[in-house]
């Protein structure tokens, strides 16, 4: 009991780093057989799965539901923008630091590998499918365009109820209000449960990634993952700090209090898994509920800046090995598809291929170089999810600056 009461009051990023090196130091001694351990990580994903879609919902219901239409347009006005502009400039990014460290030059063509690629939805579809026919189904396969969509609709919903001139209406929909907030508080109580779990969970996700990964495979392609990390390093440590300071957010201050999210989506690769995360990071960043719970649900799902950058250093690396120049057209078009791919990104592991091999079928590149990349995903998937989930919180913490004399925020 006691052993509990002492682990209770560690803070969480002290936990979760104890069990990403106690995983690391587990994998390098074990190898393979850390594999055991894997189920301790399926587990912790598992219950972040868990706890995702009623947390998008609930979250993002009371947040629509609380704030007025004209707020969430002048916020939605910033963020979009915001997550087109620093998308795109993150794709370029990548083309500029794999031009400048070359990765793929020397490398041969791989040989049986195979990928298998998906067919790309039209914009249109993409777009309808965003609608659900079926809400259960929805939230059963967790469509999170869906959810986000559904969710909008619900919160407005309430809220014109609530301000509605009928006594009964204004009723049901403080009623439905409640429900809601109770709701989306419950998700919050589990989720600190879950968090508590979070350390065992990490230590086993990656003491079987090492041990099944070891470090050989960063030899054959270091230049590529060193390509990728220098990328994200810049997007994270000069990039986003100047985004801080232009719009007048201490940025050391901030990255402090994001920086359990930054480290949760480190070890699990997964921005929407991180979600539960980033919101909590968010609060205490300083960042307005009605700020953080509409716009982090969405950035988790379509604001990918680190898998930007995959696509862009990917497509550098395939041009070295088939010897391709690409044209300054090329370049725009690449920008372009990888922006795309990147919205279309799932915030899920290892969901960054799938955008790749949409960017190299577009960019008549040879997708089998997308499965010699995959042998080392697991380690570049951990940076760029990691670079995806402090997009996401820069962004929240700008527009949130900028509504402070709306908010009453303060960062
Ligand atoms: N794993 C990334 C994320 O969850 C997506 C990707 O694979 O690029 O943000």
């Amino acid at each position: 009991m006691r052993f509990w009461y002492w682990y209770k009051e560690k803070s969480f990023i002290l936990k979760i780093s104890g069990g990403f090196i106690l995983g690391i130091a587990v994998g390098l001694l074990f190898g393979e057989s850390a594999d055991v351990l894997a189920p301790f990580g399926t587990l912790f994903m598992n219950l972040l799965k868990m706890i995702v879609v009623p947390l998008i919902l609930l979250t993002l219901i009371v947040s629509v539901n609380n704030s007025n239409p004209k707020e969430l347009g002048r916020i939605g006005g910033k963020i979009f923008p915001y997550y087109l502009l620093t998308t795109a400039a993150a794709v370029l990014l990548g083309i500029g630091i794999a031009k400048w460290l070359n990765p793929g030059a020397g490398l041969s063509m791989p040989a049986n590998t195979e990928i298998e690629v998906p067919e790309a939805p039209s914009t249109i579809d993409v777009l309808l499918d965003i609608v659900p026919t079926n809400i259960f189904q929805s939230l059963a396969n967790g469509d999170i365009l869906s959810i986000v969509f559904l969710a909008l609709v619900t919160g407005f919903s309430i809220s014109f109820m609530r301000h509605a001139k009928d006594e009964k209406m204004k009723r049901f929909g403080v009623l439905l209000s409640d429900i809601s907030e109770a709701g989306s508080e419950v998700t919050f109580r589990i989720l600190q449960g879950i968090l508590q779990y979070a350390p065992i969970g990490v230590m086993g996700i990656t003491a079987s990634a090492i041990g099944n990964q070891g470090f050989q495979t960063l030899y054959s392609l270091g230049k590529y993952v060193i390509a990728s990390y220098v990328g994200v390093g810049i997007q994270i440590f000069i990039i986003f700090p100047v985004l801080l300071w232009i719009f007048r957010v201490p940025a050391v201050r901030f990255f402090k209090n994001i920086s359990e999210a930054i480290m949760t989506a480190f070890v699990t690769s997964s921005s929407l898994g991180t979600l539960p995360v980033t919101l909590r990071s968010a609060k205490k960043a300083g960042i307005n509920d009605r700020v953080a719970n509409f716009t982090l649900p969405i950035g988790a799902t379509v604001n990918m800046n680190g898998s930007a950058i995959h696509f862009g250093v990917g497509v550098i690396f395939a041009a070295n090995i088939v010897g391709y120049d690409l044209s300054i057209g090329m370049i725009i078009s690449i920008i372009l598809t990888g922006t795309l791919a990147a919205v279309g990104t799932a915030g899920v592991p290892g969901a960054g291929l799938i955008g790749m091999s949409i960017v190299f079928t577009q960019a008549g590149l040879p997708i089998e170089i997308v499965g010699l990349t995959a042998g080392v995903n697991v380690i570049t998937d951990m940076i760029f999810t990691t670079c995806n989930v402090t997009g996401d919180l820069v962004g929240a913490g700008i527009v949130n600056k900028s509504e402070e004399k709306h908010l009453g925020a303060q960062v």
